[in-house]
């Protein structure tokens, strides 16, 4: 029995040592020439090949079935870290396109639907943005977005039945107001308005201004306030371009609705910037 297995233990080292000998490799060689798989290994392939190949990569993997198979094989997987920090690093700065992005968003519409995080990814989460701030750019892009995205009034009304009967306890109201808030800047809100910034220079400058908000164009006539006493109609706002409450000149104020006003508190010296040159077109 054990002369039987060391017989075929040589054997198999025979064949190893023929299989990784110089002669063979030549054979092989010789034999595989006009093989396309045998010979493309190693080489680059070229922009036609590639794209050749995906195409027949899309035919023959895109059927249902194999994409069945795919998912049973990898069912329960986990890629090792390492595979994962490679992946990562082939990622970086890859940007996908407007049609995969939208493919993505499409598979998973209804997928997180009612689904919440656990509280130990939200503390991931939580502490992997810790003391992250986001970019001026970054800043700009989601800003920019959203106001491509208005919030619609079926939304509005999913918030506010959310909201309703939820109050901030006093912690969070102290978290969140004055010295500690994000938006804190140095207490210049507190700062008293000038005597010459009263009614005539106000209307001086909605009068310069057409009475037409400066940034969404509306007319003082289409604004309205929800009051204690129902709606009532509402002045622009006159905004300091600086954000310097003592600087009057009316070259430093400009006419805006409230709900454009509102914005001016993120991102200052952007608005500075943007005013000043709407003033100067
Ligand atoms: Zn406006």
């Amino acid at each position: 029995m054990s002369q039987k297995l060391s017989e075929a233990q040589k054997n198999s080292e025979k064949q190893k040592a023929w299989k990784s000998s110089e002669r063979f490799k030549n054979i092989l060689r010789e034999r595989n020439k006009n093989n396309p798989r045998f010979t493309m290994k190693g080489r680059k392939w070229t922009k036609e090949q590639r794209e050749r190949q995906s195409q027949l990569n899309k035919i023959t993997h895109n059927t249902p079935e194999c994409k069945e198979k795919c998912r049973k094989i990898n069912l329960g997987k986990k890629m090792s870290s390492e595979t994962i920090e490679k992946m990562r690093l082939v990622n970086i700065g890859r940007k996908a396109s407007k049609e995969t992005i939208e493919k993505m968003r499409r598979s998973m519409i209804g997928k997180n639907l009612g689904k919440h995080h656990s509280e130990s990814t939200k503390e991931k989460i939580r502490i992997i943005h810790l003391g992250k701030h986001l970019s001026e750019e970054h800043k700009r892009k989601v800003s920019f977005a959203l106001k491509n995205h208005p919030t619609t009034d079926e939304t509005k009304l999913k918030i506010s039945k959310a909201n309703l009967g939820r109050h901030r306890t006093e912690e969070m109201k102290q978290k969140m107001s004055g010295i500690n808030s994000s938006n804190w800047m140095g207490g210049i809100s507190f700062e008293p308005y000038s005597p010459e910034f009263n009614n005539t220079l106000k209307e001086n400058i909605r009068k310069r201004d057409q009475y037409r908000c400066r940034e969404c164009m509306r007319h003082q006539n289409e604004l309205f306030k929800n009051t204690k006493n129902g709606i009532r109609p509402c002045k622009l706002s006159i905004h300091h371009i600086d954000f310097n409450k003592k600087n009057n000149a009316p070259n430093n104020l400009i006419s805006l609705c409230s709900m454009c006003h509102m914005q001016t508190n993120y991102n200052r010296a952007d608005w500075t910037e943007h005013f000043n040159d709407v003033l100067n077109i």
